[in-house]
């Protein structure tokens, strides 16, 4: 069974017209195997490996790096970690062998019995999301930019300009994460637990936004 670390919760803040302050969740998986999802900016290999050290994990012995997409606040620091198999988005590769995995028909990468990597576009077209099942028989989604913040449930505009690539499917999985996962670690706020009222409210939102296309 795995357990599910947040070594840097994320953040964004608007702080000029066209300029913001932003860096991603950082997150650490351990278990059957140690996964390192979103690797923040280029400028923060020590921070990363200061955080590793407290948890006594060597860069080498990270067998999975996931970008959940392919910004730069998600992809900084891969190249610490020369040992793993790198995911970024729908890409899975090792030096420069690329296999090909069918992310792009919904189906979902399974690492081990407790963790599994689902396509979840919308913010980009490839984005994952890292499910994982802890030992206490809780469901972590780690979301990257599916969710901005929990705030950005009851305000879809904060995740609307964050950027996304195809809103209607975000919205779709945005609702299918909601319904799988006990917490979110969304990509750019502190980790927070899923209610049935969140549930309810991101499965009435996919519903307007689909209606919202057929009309
Ligand atoms: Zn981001």
């Amino acid at each position: 069974m795995s357990e599910v670390f947040v070594l840097y919760d994320g953040f964004s803040t608007m702080c000029a017209k066209d300029e913001m302050v932003a860096n991603c969740s950082c997150t650490l998986v351990t278990g059957g195997h140690n996964i390192i999802v979103d690797t923040m900016t280029a400028w923060d290999s020590e921070k990363i490996l200061r955080a590793l050290q407290n948890y006594g994990i060597a860069p080498s012995s990270i067998s999975y790096v996931v970008s959940t997409h392919g910004h730069s606040d998600h992809i900084g620091n891969n190249n610490l970690f020369l040992q793993a198999k790198h995911i970024v988005g729908f890409s899975v590769s090792f030096r420069d062998k690329y296999y090909m995995h069918p992310f792009d028909k919904g189906e979902k990468f399974i690492v081990n019995d407790s963790v599994e990597i689902l396509p979840t576009p919308g913010h980009t077209l490839s984005d994952v999301t890292v499910l994982v099942r802890t030992k206490n028989s809780e469901s972590i989604a780690i979301t990257g930019d599916l969710f901005e913040n929990m705030e950005d449930i009851g305000n879809p505009n904060i995740w609307l300009e964050a950027g996304s690539e195809d809103p209607v499917q975000q919205m779709k999985n945005r609702s299918k994460i909601a319904d799988l996962a006990d917490w979110i670690v969304p990509g750019h706020g502190p980790k927070f637990k899923v209610t049935e009222q969140i549930r309810k409210s991101l499965r009435e939102q996919s519903g307007d936004t689909c209606s919202m296309k057929k009309g």
